[in-house]
């Protein structure tokens, strides 16, 4: 399958000041191996995450490299790797298609990685994510973790169902092994 993941709150903490050095990204227990685990089963894994700080002028582009060079040695580190990070840096008065809720991002990479919407499965924290990956007519995995919680809480659309939900990355990755999501 193609396993597109969320980054803040799913990867790791989210922070509602926005990750804006290597230092405050935090990984979540588990969520790096996680990711091995899907490589190692012959998943192809892409995260797709909004990066409005760059649109904001908060952080430039340069930073958010060295941000996820941190992700990819950690990764290393235990024998993972993500297959392609897509990311969309504009700001939510200037948002384009890239941007979720809108499906830019999950349409680039179906088209990159040649998978169908039904071999292809997102695992986010937020509504956005769940938006997304509904216009995009994939999997919908929600993770407990970053705003997960708060997002279960308030209640999952009736048009964004079915969705899945997982304690954390580490689960959602159990079930998508399994074959037990929706
Ligand atoms: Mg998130």
């Amino acid at each position: 399958m193609l396993v597109l993941l969320d980054r803040d709150g799913v990867l790791n903490e989210d922070r509602s000041d926005f990750v804006k050095t290597p230092e405050e990204l935090v990984f979540i227990p588990g969520a790096l191996e996680a990711i091995a685990s899907l490589n190692s089963h012959g998943h192809k894994v892409a995260v797709v995450t909004n990066q409005s700080c760059i649109g904001r002028g908060i952080i430039t582009p340069d930073t958010l490299s060295n941000i996820h060079e941190k992700l990819f040695s950690a990764l290393a580190q235990v024998g993972g790797r993500v297959d392609q990070l897509f990311f969309a840096p504009d700001a939510p008065w200037k948002a384009t298609e890239n941007r979720k809720p809108g499906a830019g991002m999950f349409f680039s990479a179906m088209q990159m990685f040649r998978e169908t919407p039904q071999n292809t499965v997102l695992i986010g924290d937020s509504k956005t994510d769940l938006q997304a990956a509904a216009k995009a007519k994939c999997h919908r995995i929600l993770v407990q973790t970053g705003k997960g919680r708060k997002t279960q809480k308030q209640g999952i659309d009736p048009d964004l169902l079915p969705v899945s939900i997982a304690k954390d990355l580490s689960q959602a990755v159990d079930y998508i092994l399994e074959g037990r999501f929706s």
